[in-house]
Protein backbone atom coordinates (compact mmCIF):
# COMPACT_ATOMS: atom_id res chain seq x y z
CA UNK A 1 0.00 0.00 0.00
CA UNK A 2 1.70 3.49 -1.22
CA UNK A 3 0.34 6.50 0.99
CA UNK A 4 1.25 9.63 -0.16
CA UNK A 5 2.19 12.57 1.85
CA UNK A 6 -0.74 14.46 1.22
CA UNK A 7 -0.42 18.52 1.76
CA UNK A 8 -3.79 19.23 0.51
CA UNK A 9 -5.99 22.08 1.96
CA UNK A 10 -9.04 20.98 2.70
CA UNK A 11 -10.56 18.35 2.69
CA UNK A 12 -7.11 17.57 4.07
CA UNK A 13 -5.00 14.26 4.96
CA UNK A 14 -6.60 12.22 7.79
CA UNK A 15 -5.26 9.73 10.12
CA UNK A 16 -3.93 6.44 9.03
CA UNK A 17 -5.26 5.04 12.19
CA UNK A 18 -8.75 6.76 11.60
CA UNK A 19 -9.02 5.31 8.36
CA UNK A 20 -8.03 1.87 8.77
CA UNK A 21 -10.56 2.14 11.63
CA UNK A 22 -13.25 2.89 9.47
CA UNK A 23 -12.64 0.73 7.36
CA UNK A 24 -12.34 -2.13 9.35
CA UNK A 25 -16.03 -1.34 10.61
CA UNK A 26 -17.34 -0.09 7.42
CA UNK A 27 -19.61 -3.16 6.37
CA UNK A 28 -20.45 -4.83 9.92
CA UNK A 29 -20.43 -2.04 12.49
CA UNK A 30 -20.53 -3.00 16.14
CA UNK A 31 -21.96 -6.49 15.30
CA UNK A 32 -24.98 -4.75 13.67
CA UNK A 33 -24.13 -6.60 9.43
CA UNK A 34 -24.34 -2.76 8.18
CA UNK A 35 -22.65 0.06 8.04
CA UNK A 36 -22.30 3.25 10.62
CA UNK A 37 -23.86 4.81 6.90
CA UNK A 38 -27.47 2.49 6.92
CA UNK A 39 -28.45 2.87 9.90
CA UNK A 40 -30.87 5.46 11.86
CA UNK A 41 -29.60 8.71 13.11
CA UNK A 42 -32.06 8.28 15.83
CA UNK A 43 -31.07 4.68 16.74
CA UNK A 44 -29.33 3.91 20.04
CA UNK A 45 -25.80 2.98 18.60
CA UNK A 46 -25.78 5.89 16.63
CA UNK A 47 -27.00 8.10 19.30
CA UNK A 48 -24.10 6.74 21.85
CA UNK A 49 -21.77 7.63 18.78
CA UNK A 50 -23.21 10.94 18.54
CA UNK A 51 -22.60 11.75 21.86
CA UNK A 52 -19.25 10.17 22.45
CA UNK A 53 -17.61 12.25 19.73
CA UNK A 54 -19.52 15.53 21.43
CA UNK A 55 -18.24 14.82 24.70
CA UNK A 56 -14.66 13.86 23.59
CA UNK A 57 -14.70 17.45 21.51
CA UNK A 58 -15.80 19.08 24.58
CA UNK A 59 -13.29 17.29 26.81
CA UNK A 60 -10.37 18.05 24.30
CA UNK A 61 -11.12 21.80 23.91
CA UNK A 62 -12.70 22.41 27.32
CA UNK A 63 -16.16 23.76 26.89
CA UNK A 64 -18.34 24.05 29.65
CA UNK A 65 -22.31 23.85 29.55
CA UNK A 66 -22.98 27.27 28.70
CA UNK A 67 -21.88 26.09 25.29
CA UNK A 68 -24.15 24.44 22.83
CA UNK A 69 -22.31 21.95 20.30
CA UNK A 70 -23.55 21.66 17.30
CA UNK A 71 -23.08 18.99 14.05
CA UNK A 72 -24.38 20.65 11.01
CA UNK A 73 -23.93 20.73 7.23
CA UNK A 74 -23.82 23.42 4.78
CA UNK A 75 -19.93 23.97 5.66
CA UNK A 76 -18.22 27.41 6.74
CA UNK A 77 -19.71 29.60 3.75
CA UNK A 78 -23.18 28.72 5.32
CA UNK A 79 -22.26 29.99 9.05
CA UNK A 80 -20.99 33.31 7.43
CA UNK A 81 -24.72 33.54 6.34
CA UNK A 82 -26.49 32.26 9.27
CA UNK A 83 -24.02 34.03 11.80
CA UNK A 84 -25.74 37.53 11.44
CA UNK A 85 -29.40 36.31 11.23
CA UNK A 86 -29.13 34.34 14.33
CA UNK A 87 -26.62 36.74 16.55
CA UNK A 88 -27.84 40.22 15.74
CA UNK A 89 -31.05 42.07 14.78
CA UNK A 90 -31.90 44.04 12.08
CA UNK A 91 -30.90 47.86 12.94
CA UNK A 92 -27.45 46.46 14.83
CA UNK A 93 -23.86 47.02 13.89
CA UNK A 94 -21.79 44.05 13.23
CA UNK A 95 -17.96 44.32 13.04
CA UNK A 96 -15.79 42.22 10.87
CA UNK A 97 -12.00 42.27 10.31
CA UNK A 98 -10.79 41.41 7.72
CA UNK A 99 -7.39 39.58 6.67
CA UNK A 100 -7.66 37.54 3.45
CA UNK A 101 -9.85 35.61 1.18
CA UNK A 102 -12.06 33.95 3.64
CA UNK A 103 -13.11 36.80 6.29
CA UNK A 104 -13.49 38.85 2.91
CA UNK A 105 -16.29 36.31 1.55
CA UNK A 106 -17.59 36.36 5.66
CA UNK A 107 -18.17 39.78 5.10
CA UNK A 108 -19.87 40.30 1.65
CA UNK A 109 -22.59 37.35 3.71
CA UNK A 110 -23.05 39.22 6.39
CA UNK A 111 -23.54 42.66 4.40
CA UNK A 112 -25.69 40.64 2.40
CA UNK A 113 -28.55 41.09 5.67
CA UNK A 114 -26.50 43.84 7.98
CA UNK A 115 -25.20 46.88 8.54
CA UNK A 116 -20.97 45.90 8.69
CA UNK A 117 -18.67 47.87 10.34
CA UNK A 118 -14.93 46.93 9.18
CA UNK A 119 -12.62 47.55 12.15
CA UNK A 120 -9.48 46.95 9.75
CA UNK A 121 -8.70 45.61 6.40
CA UNK A 122 -5.06 44.64 5.76
CA UNK A 123 -5.58 44.65 2.45
CA UNK A 124 -2.53 47.33 2.56
CA UNK A 125 -0.18 44.83 3.12
CA UNK A 126 -1.60 42.57 0.40
CA UNK A 127 -3.49 40.64 3.46
CA UNK A 128 0.49 39.39 4.36
CA UNK A 129 0.03 41.68 7.56
CA UNK A 130 -2.46 42.72 9.76
CA UNK A 131 -3.90 46.52 11.12
CA UNK A 132 -2.22 47.10 14.50
CA UNK A 133 -5.01 46.59 17.00
CA UNK A 134 -4.84 49.89 18.39
CA UNK A 135 -6.19 51.08 14.72
CA UNK A 136 -8.93 48.91 15.40
CA UNK A 137 -12.42 51.07 14.82
CA UNK A 138 -14.51 48.88 16.86
CA UNK A 139 -18.47 49.65 17.86
CA UNK A 140 -18.83 49.56 21.47
CA UNK A 141 -22.52 48.14 21.22
CA UNK A 142 -21.43 45.32 18.02
CA UNK A 143 -23.28 42.76 17.97
CA UNK A 144 -20.28 40.74 17.51
CA UNK A 145 -16.73 40.89 16.18
CA UNK A 146 -16.45 38.60 13.54
CA UNK A 147 -12.70 36.90 12.86
CA UNK A 148 -11.13 34.22 11.19
CA UNK A 149 -7.89 32.90 13.14
CA UNK A 150 -6.12 31.59 9.94
CA UNK A 151 -6.73 32.65 6.84
CA UNK A 152 -6.35 29.22 4.66
CA UNK A 153 -5.59 30.80 1.51
CA UNK A 154 -2.91 33.41 2.32
CA UNK A 155 -1.32 31.39 5.63
CA UNK A 156 -2.03 34.16 7.52
CA UNK A 157 -2.64 33.23 11.13
CA UNK A 158 -3.94 35.43 14.57
CA UNK A 159 -2.21 33.66 17.45
CA UNK A 160 -4.02 35.48 20.00
CA UNK A 161 -8.20 36.06 20.27
CA UNK A 162 -8.68 39.83 19.57
CA UNK A 163 -9.72 41.91 23.06
CA UNK A 164 -13.28 43.36 22.42
CA UNK A 165 -14.49 44.13 25.54
CA UNK A 166 -18.27 43.26 25.94
CA UNK A 167 -18.69 42.46 22.49
CA UNK A 168 -18.72 38.85 21.73
CA UNK A 169 -16.20 37.00 19.58
CA UNK A 170 -17.17 35.39 16.47
CA UNK A 171 -14.29 32.76 14.95
CA UNK A 172 -14.15 31.26 11.80
CA UNK A 173 -11.84 28.49 13.17
CA UNK A 174 -11.97 26.03 9.76
CA UNK A 175 -8.59 25.53 9.67
CA UNK A 176 -6.55 25.53 12.76
CA UNK A 177 -9.12 24.33 15.55
CA UNK A 178 -8.23 21.48 17.37
CA UNK A 179 -4.62 22.52 16.51
CA UNK A 180 -4.01 24.50 19.69
CA UNK A 181 -5.36 25.03 22.86
CA UNK A 182 -7.88 27.80 22.80
CA UNK A 183 -9.50 28.74 26.03
CA UNK A 184 -13.25 28.63 24.91
CA UNK A 185 -14.46 31.12 27.26
CA UNK A 186 -13.17 34.09 25.12
CA UNK A 187 -15.59 33.53 22.44
CA UNK A 188 -19.32 33.59 21.92
CA UNK A 189 -18.84 31.39 18.95
CA UNK A 190 -16.50 29.05 17.47
CA UNK A 191 -16.94 27.53 13.88
CA UNK A 192 -15.66 25.69 11.49
CA UNK A 193 -16.08 23.19 8.58
CA UNK A 194 -15.03 19.49 8.77
CA UNK A 195 -12.77 18.92 5.86
CA UNK A 196 -9.52 21.02 6.77
CA UNK A 197 -8.54 19.53 10.76
CA UNK A 198 -11.79 17.46 11.88
CA UNK A 199 -12.78 14.87 9.44
CA UNK A 200 -14.82 14.33 6.26
CA UNK A 201 -16.53 17.28 4.20
CA UNK A 202 -19.85 17.93 4.98
CA UNK A 203 -19.65 18.07 8.52
CA UNK A 204 -19.77 21.69 10.36
CA UNK A 205 -18.71 22.31 13.91
CA UNK A 206 -20.57 25.23 15.65
CA UNK A 207 -19.07 26.12 19.31
CA UNK A 208 -21.54 28.61 20.95
CA UNK A 209 -22.86 30.23 23.90
CA UNK A 210 -26.05 29.34 24.91
CA UNK A 211 -27.59 33.16 25.70
CA UNK A 212 -26.40 34.34 22.57
CA UNK A 213 -28.90 31.40 20.41
CA UNK A 214 -32.04 31.33 22.99
CA UNK A 215 -33.88 34.14 21.33
CA UNK A 216 -33.44 33.59 17.86
CA UNK A 217 -33.10 34.99 15.13
CA UNK A 218 -36.66 37.44 14.29
CA UNK A 219 -38.78 36.12 11.52
CA UNK A 220 -36.08 32.94 10.96
CA UNK A 221 -37.72 29.27 10.19
CA UNK A 222 -36.77 26.82 12.44
CA UNK A 223 -33.87 25.06 10.29
CA UNK A 224 -32.12 28.42 9.93
CA UNK A 225 -32.05 28.78 13.67
CA UNK A 226 -29.33 27.62 16.06
CA UNK A 227 -31.65 27.14 18.79
CA UNK A 228 -33.23 24.52 17.09
CA UNK A 229 -30.34 22.23 16.17
CA UNK A 230 -29.37 23.01 20.06
CA UNK A 231 -32.81 21.90 21.64
CA UNK A 232 -32.40 19.00 18.61
CA UNK A 233 -28.98 17.59 19.72
CA UNK A 234 -28.28 18.86 16.06
CA UNK A 235 -31.13 15.92 14.85
CA UNK A 236 -33.71 18.49 13.96
CA UNK A 237 -32.88 16.68 10.61
CA UNK A 238 -30.65 14.11 9.52
CA UNK A 239 -27.28 14.84 10.57
CA UNK A 240 -24.40 14.30 8.36
CA UNK A 241 -23.69 10.58 10.35
CA UNK A 242 -20.99 9.23 8.07
CA UNK A 243 -19.08 12.58 8.86
CA UNK A 244 -19.86 12.60 12.24
CA UNK A 245 -18.90 9.34 13.29
CA UNK A 246 -15.37 9.89 11.64
CA UNK A 247 -14.93 13.21 13.02
CA UNK A 248 -15.76 11.23 16.24
CA UNK A 249 -13.28 8.82 15.40
CA UNK A 250 -10.70 11.91 15.09
CA UNK A 251 -11.24 12.55 18.35
CA UNK A 252 -10.26 10.07 19.94
CA UNK A 253 -7.32 9.84 17.69
CA UNK A 254 -6.02 13.25 19.28
CA UNK A 255 -7.07 12.52 22.70
CA UNK A 256 -4.32 9.44 22.44
CA UNK A 257 -1.91 11.92 20.84
CA UNK A 258 -1.98 13.45 24.30
CA UNK A 259 -4.83 16.02 23.48
CA UNK A 260 -4.32 19.47 22.24
CA UNK A 261 -1.06 20.46 24.30
CA UNK A 262 0.65 17.61 22.41
CA UNK A 263 -1.02 18.68 18.59
CA UNK A 264 0.44 22.26 19.67
CA UNK A 265 3.77 20.97 20.19
CA UNK A 266 3.49 18.73 17.12
CA UNK A 267 2.45 21.56 15.03
CA UNK A 268 4.54 24.20 16.08
CA UNK A 269 7.95 21.87 15.18
CA UNK A 270 6.27 21.14 12.16
CA UNK A 271 6.10 24.61 11.25
CA UNK A 272 9.01 26.00 12.45
CA UNK A 273 10.79 23.60 10.64
CA UNK A 274 9.56 24.50 7.58
CA UNK A 275 9.74 28.35 7.66
CA UNK A 276 13.32 27.88 8.90
CA UNK A 277 14.27 26.18 5.40
CA UNK A 278 12.61 28.62 3.60
CA UNK A 279 14.08 31.29 4.98
CA UNK A 280 17.45 29.66 5.24
CA UNK A 281 17.36 29.92 1.40
CA UNK A 282 17.42 32.20 -1.17
CA UNK A 283 15.45 30.19 -3.48
CA UNK A 284 12.16 29.86 -1.14
CA UNK A 285 10.40 32.53 0.30
CA UNK A 286 6.93 33.12 2.29
CA UNK A 287 5.68 36.70 2.24
CA UNK A 288 3.80 36.82 5.76
CA UNK A 289 4.46 38.91 8.40
CA UNK A 290 6.92 36.61 10.88
CA UNK A 291 3.94 37.35 14.06
CA UNK A 292 1.04 36.40 11.80
CA UNK A 293 2.24 33.11 10.37
CA UNK A 294 0.28 30.43 9.96
CA UNK A 295 1.13 26.75 11.91
CA UNK A 296 -1.38 25.04 9.25
CA UNK A 297 -0.63 26.20 5.59
CA UNK A 298 2.29 27.25 5.51
CA UNK A 299 2.77 29.27 1.05
CA UNK A 300 5.72 29.64 -0.72
CA UNK A 301 7.09 30.75 -4.02
CA UNK A 302 10.07 30.13 -5.82
CA UNK A 303 12.60 32.70 -7.03
CA UNK A 304 11.68 31.70 -10.72
CA UNK A 305 8.18 30.87 -11.08
CA UNK A 306 8.72 29.27 -14.52
CA UNK A 307 9.76 26.76 -12.03
CA UNK A 308 6.45 26.32 -10.78
CA UNK A 309 5.08 23.09 -12.98
CA UNK A 310 8.53 21.40 -12.64
CA UNK A 311 8.21 21.83 -9.13
CA UNK A 312 4.75 20.40 -8.72
CA UNK A 313 5.41 17.29 -11.08
CA UNK A 314 8.41 15.93 -9.79
CA UNK A 315 7.41 16.77 -6.17
CA UNK A 316 4.03 14.43 -6.85
CA UNK A 317 6.49 12.06 -8.62
CA UNK A 318 8.20 11.50 -5.37
CA UNK A 319 4.69 11.29 -3.36
CA UNK A 320 4.54 14.79 -2.00
CA UNK A 321 0.78 15.51 -3.38
CA UNK A 322 -1.03 18.54 -3.78
CA UNK A 323 1.48 21.29 -2.76
CA UNK A 324 -0.13 24.28 -5.69
CA UNK A 325 -1.01 27.06 -3.98
CA UNK A 326 -4.66 28.64 -4.24
CA UNK A 327 -5.33 30.02 -7.64
CA UNK A 328 -5.45 33.56 -6.34
CA UNK A 329 -2.20 33.33 -4.89
CA UNK A 330 -0.12 30.95 -7.04
CA UNK A 331 3.04 29.72 -6.36
CA UNK A 332 2.96 26.70 -3.26
CA UNK A 333 1.28 26.11 -0.03
CA UNK A 334 1.80 23.16 2.11
CA UNK A 335 -1.21 22.60 4.75
CA UNK A 336 0.18 20.58 7.68
CA UNK A 337 -2.73 19.86 9.66
CA UNK A 338 -3.02 17.37 12.38
CA UNK A 339 -2.31 14.57 10.53
CA UNK A 340 0.28 15.62 8.72
CA UNK A 341 3.89 13.79 10.47
CA UNK A 342 7.51 15.10 10.65
CA UNK A 343 7.88 12.82 8.25
CA UNK A 344 6.43 14.49 5.65
CA UNK A 345 7.83 17.67 6.41
CA UNK A 346 11.23 16.08 6.07
CA UNK A 347 10.54 14.53 3.12
CA UNK A 348 9.00 17.98 1.70
CA UNK A 349 12.09 20.23 3.22
CA UNK A 350 14.71 17.24 1.14
CA UNK A 351 13.02 17.51 -1.69
CA UNK A 352 13.25 21.28 -1.55
CA UNK A 353 16.90 21.35 -0.95
CA UNK A 354 17.45 18.71 -3.97
CA UNK A 355 15.22 20.65 -6.19
CA UNK A 356 16.99 24.01 -5.53
CA UNK A 357 20.35 22.48 -5.91
CA UNK A 358 19.57 21.14 -9.49
CA UNK A 359 17.81 24.27 -10.31
CA UNK A 360 19.06 27.43 -8.10
C1 LIG B 1 -12.30 26.08 3.87
C2 LIG B 1 -12.66 27.29 4.63
C3 LIG B 1 -13.95 27.86 4.58
C4 LIG B 1 -15.03 27.32 3.69
O1 LIG B 1 -15.48 26.11 4.13
P1 LIG B 1 -16.70 25.36 3.39
O2 LIG B 1 -16.90 24.22 4.31
O3 LIG B 1 -16.20 24.97 2.03
O4 LIG B 1 -17.83 26.28 3.32
C5 LIG B 1 -14.20 28.97 5.35
N1 LIG B 1 -13.26 29.51 6.14
C6 LIG B 1 -12.02 29.00 6.21
C7 LIG B 1 -11.02 29.64 7.11
C8 LIG B 1 -11.68 27.88 5.47
O5 LIG B 1 -10.44 27.37 5.55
Amino acid sequence: MARVFNFSAGPAALPLEVLETAQAELTDWQGSGMSVMEVSHRSKPFIAVAEQAEADLRELMGISDEYAVLFLQGGATQQFALIPMNLSAAGQTVDQLVTGAWSKKALKQAQAVRNVNVVADGAESGYCDVPAADTWKLTPDAAYFHYCSNETIGGLEIHDVPDTGKVPVVCDMSSTILSRPVDVNRFGMIYAGAQKNIGPAGLTIVIVRKDLIAEGGAGLPDILQYRTQADAGSMSNTPPTFAWYVAGLVFDWIKRQGGLPAMAKHNQAKAEKLYAAIDGSDFYANPVAIPYRSWMNIPFTLANPELDAAFLQQSAAEGLTNLKGHRSVGGMRASIYNAVSMDAIDALISFMQEFERSNG
